[in-house]
């Protein structure tokens, strides 16, 4: 699964409590002694005392009724004698159990279980579980069996990750249960009905609906099983790879015409694949099934879900930025067919197995299948985001216990997750060299094929692989924050310090040491080296000749650490034209690393923030268009935190400084821009368009033409005129762009308009635009953008503050647990002062604990707030300096 920050949905747990019959009334005459009470549900873990080993499962499905209903027959082994065989199941009706064919008295368990008993004891041996039931159909949000309409046409869909097979059909809802599923369902005669494994049979039944067999799978966990019912176009897309695996590809009628680029990448994404683990696709199928939305994309073995914005590309959207998040987001869904499907992490504590290794591996991915994006630069902002939250104390490890519902969903932590384990396992295949690294990913799988496998597993056999190289893997996995490099010379060696990184003033009460591969490149005028140290201790050191006159500290960005460096020669290190650049010739990568450890000092109060900002003009004019679109975080000012007075004069520096820039640039692509020159567009025009005149005119004029016609501008600047227009624009454009909203060709088209309404700052217009997010006209998953563009908008901050604050309860219950909790999360840090801090405070700490994975991010957020606060107190001065100049 692949995770986004601020996508939130919603969820109205209208759905009743447990529906599951009262037991029958025992009489005092009927037996002499009661049975023994029953016991309490399992409190979040099954007993582990009965196991499934097959399922066939059946389902009646009609998209557009309120509940599915079905029956599951598994075959079962009791491993140890008991009374009570528990089940997960949440909100579903049970109808009817039997137990080895005898019927079964159901008990009730609470949000999360069923339980099944014959009132006698189970001996050990084979046992069939044999229940009737019926499920809700959720047409608000996306979790379980749920539904969504597309034009006149209703959809149905799964999505089970973590714990949610469970709304869906009674079962042994836990990772380590990995057994073949076999699907059969009833569904309308002209709806499709495709699941994990291919279709066998169909047959006629009566009422106009037929029966869809499918083949069994390969043994699967619960979370999963998938399926799509409707009336869908299948499109063939012929046959991919070393395998020869079938490829097809499941949208909404009418939409085929959108697939050229997932037609032409798709079986290139599965042959880079199956040549990187050197084995045919696993899955004998691939079915891409296009959901709604970003949101519901996921690794289903043979059915693999890709969300619409993804997927669905007409023509004339075919950019580069599009083209490339298609394959990495396919790359990655594909990546767990092998991280996650085919071998499983055993539990939810080690949900790093699955995303850290999903992540790792679609950048490599990507890269393979097309090298000309340098996909695999991304790794440097992918491990300074994870370093920006690992530098919160509240941030817990890439491993963590995940004993309760809130730290499952917590496991799927974006930043640390995700980034931090991606960006680590990186440092570690550097370190040791692609190709070994290679090697052992390939023995991994091997040894673990169809199975599941634990952190320790993994340990073990990197340092079986890998020998001493790997022993550091371990501090980096299971200890949070980041390391901080120290590098000095005195005559003879460099010596190398770490101890964590923090922001000034903050203090971490435990002692950390990394075992860290640090590797360095550094010389002089004349010559350059590069050296590793695994630095096992607070203190290292590393021989060298005369002291180098420059050290990059982190040798092509590898290294998941930041670094403290002379300014005087980053700021020679990021001049092209100095002597020191010329023999260094730092990469991309080492001067993003480089720009981001240089913000990092100043956080740390190592370095005054002026000293930053004059260096942003420089980097904004780097040759190379992927560093310059740096110039524009050098140049933050943590705007948010400023006063209107400072603020004002914070943009009209922007407009000076990278007015210029932006304009040479303009609004449209130039025949001979590289795509990564383009790529700059949308930096700057953002940082400079919304208060300069001209660039300001030329965007609302674009706006205006798009909203109208569709036409006028590449597709990847749509959002950012829109949003400038927007934010220069008064009420008859937000009309416009009102019923551009209504009259969208389709859900991405109109989620991308409904996002701009967020950016007008007239505030009778802005109160029009909220009231939108709690009317009936749009979803609450499409209009969410709105809330945080008022949030982020200076001018309507408040407003967006006080209709949070109104209306926080209601808006939480429209929405799903994850997607509560990444709200929160959100506007937990949204702020950087004192008084809105303290009142998102005060909203956001109650309401966490009642949400399953909103306490880590509120605690994070918060953090982050305050975190902000301080710098910019220590800031304030350099920055009026600076502006004052
Ligand atoms: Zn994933």
């Amino acid at each position: 699964m692949r995770r986004f920050a601020l996508v939130a949905l919603a969820a109205c747990s209208a759905t009743p409590h447990h529906t599951v019959p009262a037991p029958p009334p025992t009489t005092a005459s009927s037996v002499a002694a009661q049975p023994p009470p029953d016991p309490e549900p399992p409190a979040l873990r099954l007993p582990g005392d009965v196991k499934p080993e097959r399922y066939k499962l059946e389902l009646t499905i009609v998209p557009a009724e309120e509940r599915a209903h079905g029956s599951v027959d598994i075959d079962a082994v009791v491993v140890r004698p008991t009374r009570i065989v528990w089940l997960n199941a949440t909100n579903l009706g049970i109808a009817h159990a039997e137990l080895g064919g005898k019927q079964a008295r159901v008990i009730k368990g609470g949000e999360d279980y069923v339980g099944l008993t014959l009132d006698s004891e189970l001996p050990a041996g084979p046992l069939a579980i044999d229940i009737a039931f019926d499920a809700g159909i959720d047409h608000g949000k996306s979790r379980g069996i749920y539904a969504e309409h597309e034009g006149s046409e209703t959809y149905a869909y799964s999505f089970f990750e973590p714990i949610d097979a469970r709304r869906a059909f009674p079962c042994f809802d836990e990772p380590s249960y990995k057994v073949p599923w076999q699907l059969t369902f009833h569904v309308k005669k002209d709806h499709v009905a495709l699941a994990n494994a291919p279709v066998v049979r169909e047959t006629d039944e009566p009422d106009g609906m037929k029966r869809v067999e499918t083949a069994e799978t390969k043994p699967l966990p619960s979370y999963l099983v998938a399926f799509v019912v409707g009336p869908f176009d299948v499109i063939d897309d012929g046959v991919a790879g070393r395998a020869s695996t079938p490829i097809r590809f499941i949208v909404p009628k009418g939409r085929a015409g959108e697939l050229a680029w997932a037609k032409d990448v798709t079986p290139r994404v599965v042959a880079a694949l199956e040549d990187y683990f050197a084995m045919d696709y696993p899955y004998g199928k691939l079915d891409v099934a296009v959901v709604p939305r970003y949101w519901g994309t996921m690794e289903h073995p043979g059915i693999v879900a890709m969300g619409q914005p993804l997927t669905l590309i007409r023509p004339e959207q075919a950019t580069r930025r599009r083209k490339e998040h298609y394959a990495n987001i396919l790359a990655h869904e594909l990546s767990h067919y092998w991280f996650g499907d085919y071998v499983t992490m055993a539990w939810w504590d080690d949900t790093w197995l699955n995303e850290a290794l999903g992540e790792w591996s679609d950048l490599n991915i990507t890269d393979a299948v097309e090298p000309s994006w340098h996909s695999r630069d991304s790794r440097v902002e992918i491990a300074l985001m994870a370093m920006s939250a690992d530098e919160a104390l509240s941030t817990k490890p890439i491993r963590r216990s995940a004993e309760t519902r809130e730290a499952i969903a917590a496991s799927f932590d974006n930043d640390i997750t995700y980034y931090k384990g991606s960006s680590v396992l990186r440092m570690f295949e550097a370190y040791i060299g692609r190709d070994s690294w290679r090697e052992f990913i390939r023995g991994y799988m091997h040894a673990h094929a169809w199975g599941n496998a634990s952190a320790e597993q993994w340990l073990g056999e990197l340092s079986a692989a890998i020998g001493a190289k790997a022993s550091g893997f371990r501090s980096f996995l299971d200890q949070p924050g980041v390391p901080k490099i120290d590098v000095s010379c005195s005559p003879g060696k460099l010596a190398i310090h770490q101890q964590r990184a923090l922001p000034a003033g903050v203090i971490d009460p435990s002692a950390h040491v990394w075992n860290v591969p640090v590797c360095m490149r550094y010389g002089d005028d004349k010559t350059a080296h590069i050296d590793c140290v695994q630095l096992d201790k607070a203190d290292g050191e590393l021989a060298v000749g005369r002291c180098p006159t420059w050290i990059l500290p982190n040798a092509d960005a590898n290294g998941y650490y930041r670094s403290s460096i002379d300014p005087k020669v980053a700021a020679a290190l990021l001049d092209p034209k100095s002597a020191i650049a010329k023999v260094a010739k730092p990469t991309a990568a080492e001067k993003l690393m480089l720009i981001a450890d240089l913000r990092a000092m100043v956080a740390r109060d190592e370095m005054s923030i002026d000293r930053l900002l004059s260096l942003a003009p420089l980097i904004a004019n780097d040759p190379d268009p992927k560093v310059a679109r740096w110039g524009r975080q050098a140049a933050g000012m943590h705007g948010t935190g400023l006063d209107d007075p400072l603020y004002a004069a914070a943009n009209a520096y922007y407009v000076k400084a990278f007015g210029p820039l932006a304009r040479s640039l303009g609004w449209h692509r130039a025949r001979t821009d590289s795509d990564d020159r383009h790529d700059l567009r949308s930096s700057y025009l953002t940082m400079v368009a919304r208060y300069d005149d001209r660039l300001g005119a030329e965007g609302e004029k674009l706006a205006d033409r798009w909203i109208a016609d569709r036409t006028g501008i590449e597709d990847d600047l749509v959002a950012t005129a829109l949003s400038v227009a927007a934010y220069r624009g008064d009420r008859a454009r937000f009309d416009r762009y009102l019923a551009a909203a209504h009259n969208a060709r389709d859900r991405t088209e109109q989620q991308r308009i409904l996002s701009a309404l967020g950016s007008f700052k007239d505030p009778k217009t802005a109160l029009a635009a909220l009231e939108l997010v709690r009317g009936k006209d749009f979803d609450l998953r499409d209009t969410v953008g709105i809330m945080f563009g008022m949030l982020y908008t200076r001018e309507t901050r408040d407003l967006g503050l006080a209709f949070v604050t109104q209306h926080i309860d209601e808006l939480l219950g429209r929405m799903r647990a994850d997607e509560a909790a990444g709200f929160l999360g959100a506007i937990a840090g949204a702020f950087c002062d004192p008084d809105r801090r303290a009142a998102v405070g005060d909203l956001v700490a109650s309401r966490a604990a009642h949400i399953d994975g909103a306490q880590s991010a509120v605690a994070r957020g918060l953090e982050q707030s305050d975190q902000c606060i301080a710098q910019v107190a220590r800031d304030l001065p350099a920055i009026r300096r600076f502006l004052a100049k």
